[in-house]
């Protein structure tokens, strides 16, 4: 099921037109409804990827939800004259969940992360929300889909945050998402590490000022040859204004 709302067109993503508290409140009724949704959180990174990769466009398309996480998102789509309301990052729209998924005594399984630390942050997790009941944890270096479906659907969870890294946690919840047996699924990137306390997330001036992705640079240099992707999505939202 697709979200309501007309989509806006970036490169050929079309993200969702909501703010932070409009996605939450849709994943709520996304987490209600029946069947299995998922949810992806692409930035400029990942439409680069998606522009270059058919399958994982037609992944990122397909989901319920897609939520421009990064500045440039926000940036591309008001140069190309159809404005977003707001960035909703992964992080943000995950931690609303949370709490939601904490009042109800709903349970969440989190998949990917290098080995014990999604024991890590499930345990943090649990301090954090209280009420909120973790169905299973699996770290995301595994070889076959099956066994790690079959988990996720023998621990009955409403819900499971895939942090494999894109594209490969979007094609993941794109082939796998139904059979798992939850009804909603977050592809959120990096945020296991978050949430396990093994990265920390810029600090909220960086954010407010829309350069979340210049802090984790300075703290991850390795992410540079990445981020190169950033300035050439710029080029391509440029070109493509033109053509209108
Ligand atoms: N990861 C994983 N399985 C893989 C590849 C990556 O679980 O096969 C994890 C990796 O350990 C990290 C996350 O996926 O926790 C990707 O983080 P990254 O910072 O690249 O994601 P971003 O938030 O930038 O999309």
């Amino acid at each position: 099921m697709r979200g309501d709302t007309v989509r806006v067109d970036v490169l050929g993503v079309g993200f969702d037109n909501l703010t932070l508290s409009e996605a939450a409140e849709r994943g709520l009724e996304l987490l209600h409804a029946g069947g299995a949704h998922y949810v992806v959180t692409p930035n400029p990174e990942i439409v680069e990827v998606c522009r270059e990769n058919p399958a994982a466009r037609e992944a990122v398309n397909s989901a319920a939800l897609v939520l421009p996480d990064g500045i440039g998102v926000i940036k591309g789509a008001a140069m190309l004259g159809t404005p977003l309301k707001e960035r909703v990052p992964g992080i943000e729209f995950a931690a609303r969940m949370l709490e939601k998924m904490a009042e109800e005594g709903l349970s969440l399984y989190l998949l990917g992360a290098k080995p014990g630390v999604a024991e890590m942050a499930a345990e943090r997790l649990r301090e954090r929300y209280p009420g909120l009941r973790i169905a299973g944890v699996h770290d995301g270096y595994f070889q076959e889909d099956g066994p790690v479906v079959q988990d996720i659907r023998r621990c009955g969870a409403d819900a499971v945050f895939v942090c494999l890294g894109a594209p490969k946690q979007e094609l993941w919840m794109a082939k796998n998402g139904s059979a798992t047996g939850a009804r909603l699924l977050c592809g959120l990137g990096g945020s296991m590490d978050v949430f396990a306390g093994e990265v920390k997330r810029a600090p909220k001036f960086w954010c407010d000022h829309g350069l979340e992705w210049f802090y984790r640079l300075c703290s991850d240099p390795r992410r540079l040859g990445r981020m190169m992707k950033l300035p050439l999505f710029l080029v391509h939202v440029w070109q493509e204004g033109r053509k209108k």
